[in-house]
């Protein structure tokens, strides 16, 4: 869920004037039930934590169970936390503490003003809980990985350093990346305001955004501590099918996380800075030509623009939404309506909740359609020119560029697809029941949250499976999202047209 924590930290550093306490009072009050609430937590994890370790030590047979109730656990806790710091944020007072306590005094302006890059002290209380959840689930996560009634395990498990590293990294890069960024701007607002008046500094500061997503790329290597995939069998059967694909990329990575995931993906635009990334387990568990079919799909990402297409949008949307917000702004002027005092200290709040909900309904819907548009080249990356085949083996040729479409080639996907999600959910396959107790609707809605972005694994699978024999299906498919594709960015455009010429270009400019 990077994004939307994203979104729920960039809330929490808005130039919003947090309440105080609305319990009791003063500086104790923020600080006392900050800390309680801090303790609560960590008590919980400590709990789950101790519960994980001793009950597998006792027996080792109750591994998947186990470790379901403590993925379940943990995935409730994710909220829970976040739920629990909103709270330290809104009624307990620790934002208005924050904001009345690391003030520096500006002789320029002759007032107090929030000392540079403070409004992270605002979300403090959630890394708080995140890098101690790191501290304690590191021994839960060891022991299930330890635990084997198998035999003795012969992977080594992190260190508990190695562990803590692993989290911050990718913390780091997916969600404090953007959050900094974002501080920055606001301190240079604060303590340079000429500064950030001038064209220069605009134009720098949007042209900042296509950079990053460029060369970003180069910084996953080094911040996620990837390495390039060793010479060996794995790698030379991905430069095979990327030569049969015609695909290019700048090298495949290998990311170590000493078993606790398998995945793979695909970041960067250009050929130049693009890398295919696998991690460890995905490579053990899966067998070669279902590993092709994985590959095919971050391949197809790639191949119908997805990428590109993914910027494009994000880009537009946010230029519509300015647009938008400066219109409103324009037209309440025109009518002469004044913000009351109280409304004046939240206006920060809006918008960013705004983008978030269009975020997850636009950008989450367009993502779903094209992860299916990816599964299906990954079923083309490992299919014959025959639409009627009865299996594969030695003899079978595949075609150039991913051209057939054939049965093997998609239920071979589909085992790829259903091997991951058995691996990544220690065994625990999803539920698919249709009788709906609240505590299912409570299930469903959750995995319906994670699912936002690649929809769920059943309707990846039953959407492929309905391809077999149905070649036209396919080809309405592939079409509907082209036109999806046009209508979203020709709307955009449309739109963002009509809004200029109604707020004026150069006022839009200057709101960038
Ligand atoms: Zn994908
Ligand atoms: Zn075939």
């Amino acid at each position: 869920m990077p994004i939307l924590l994203v979104f729920a930290i960039t809330a929490a550093c808005l130039p919003v004037r947090w309440p105080a306490p609305l319990i009791g009072d003063g500086v104790n009050v923020a600080v006392g039930f900050t800390a309680v609430a801090l303790f609560l937590s960590l008590s919980i994890s400590i709990t789950l934590r101790t519960w994980v370790v001793r009950t597998l030590r006792a027996s080792p047979a109750r591994k998947s169970e186990v470790a379901e109730t403590y993925i379940r656990i943990r995935r409730i806790m994710l909220f829970a936390n976040m739920g629990l710091v909103a709270m330290c944020i809104f009624v307990f007072g620790w934002g208005w503490f924050v904001q009345r306590t690391f003030v520096v005094f500006d002789t320029h302006e002759s007032e107090f003003l929030l000392a540079p890059f403070a409004e992270l002290l605002v979300p403090a209380p959630y890394f708080a809980i995140l890098f101690a959840a790191w501290t304690v689930y590191f021994d839960a996560e060891r022991t299930i990985h330890q635990t084997s009634v198998l035999g003795p395990v012969t992977r080594s498990f992190f260190t508990r350093i190695g562990y803590f590293l692993h989290h911050l990294r990718q913390f780091a890069l997916m969600v404090m990346l953007p959050v900094v960024l974002f501080v920055t701007q606001q301190t240079l607002a604060r303590f340079a305001p000429d500064l950030t008046q001038t064209d220069g500094y605009r134009l720098a500061s949007v042209a900042v955004v296509p950079v990053l997503i460029l060369f970003m790329p180069l910084l996953i290597k080094p911040l996620l501590g990837l390495k390039s995939m060793p010479v060996g069998v794995h790698r030379a059967r991905l430069e095979t099918l990327a030569a049969r694909l015609h695909f290019r990329c700048t090298d495949f990575l290998l990311w170590s996380t000493h078993g606790a995931t398998a995945n793979a993906m695909i970041v960067g635009l250009l050929p130049r800075v693009r890398y295919v990334i696998f991690t460890d387990r995905i490579l053990d568990e899966l067998p070669p030509d279902e590993l092709d079919a994985v590959f095919g799909h971050e391949v197809g990402h790639a191949k119908h623009g997805h990428i590109w297409l993914y910027a494009l949008f994000l880009g537009l949307s946010m230029t519509v939404l300015a647009a938008v917000l400066l219109l409103l702004d324009q037209q309440l002027g025109a009518a002469g309506v004044k913000l009351p005092e109280w409304a004046k200290d939240w206006i920060a709040l809006p918008p960013v909740m705004l983008v978030a909900i269009y975020i997850f309904l636009v950008f989450g819907y367009l993502s779903r359609r094209c992860e299916r548009q990816a599964d299906v080249y990954g079923c083309r990356a490992v299919s014959c020119m025959n639409p009627d085949c009865r299996g594969h083996d030695e003899t079978t040729v595949y075609p150039d560029r991913a051209q057939g479409l054939c049965p093997t080639g998609i239920r071979t996907f589909v085992r790829a697809l259903d091997r991951v999600g058995l691996v990544n959910s220690h065994g625990d396959p999803e539920p698919e029941t249709e009788r709906q107790s609240f505590r299912q609707l409570v299930k469903g809605f959750f995995g319906w949250l994670r699912a936002w972005q690649h929809s769920t694994m059943s309707r990846r699978v039953a959407f492929l499976l309905s391809l077999i024999g149905e070649p036209e299906r396919e080809r309405r498919f592939q079409r509907s999202v082209t036109v999806m594709r046009w209508a979203l960015i020709l709307g955009l455009l449309g739109v963002l047209y009509a809004l200029g010429d109604a707020v004026g270009w150069h006022e839009l400019s200057q709101v960038l």
